[in-house]
């Protein structure tokens, strides 16, 4: 049985995972994919030798820059962390107190939800 992150995956998930395995998807730590994204957002907003209209390479590099945003967002988030690295499953009840909003990091003993909607140091705002 494969784990992801600290939860036993399913057998309908292990029969798909290797599925994909078996078609020839690649397998590789998550970092690699980010450092593609990252990659393809760099080269998307350099300049073309020509342009194919006026305007073009400040229409990508303001689409580059917007990506980066995101992919800047992407990487601070807490859920997506949980998600990939720890196979939690997403969280549908908001906290009484925070309210379904991410509220910093702090200690358990310090949040008025008594770290109900904590995961580590970050109120998620979600109970698990
Ligand atoms: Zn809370």
């Amino acid at each position: 049985m494969l784990t992801l992150g600290g939860r036993k995956t399913s057998q309908e998930e292990v029969d798909r995972f290797l599925q994909e395995v078996k078609a020839g998807t690649p397998v590789m730590p998550v970092r690699f994919f980010c450092e593609f994204l990252k990659e393809w957002a760099q080269l998307y907003g350099m300049p073309a030798v020509e342009e194919r209209h006026p305007g073009q390479n400040a229409e990508r590099r303001a689409q580059a820059e917007k990506f980066n945003f995101t992919f800047l967002q992407i990487m601070k988030s807490n859920f997506l962390w949980r998600r990939i690295y720890r196979g939690e499953p997403t969280r549908l009840k908001p906290c009484p107190i925070h309210k379904g909003r991410w509220s910093g990091c702090n200690l358990p003993e310090d949040t008025e939800c008594k770290g109900a909607c904590m995961h580590g140091g970050n109120v998620t705002g979600w109970l698990p």
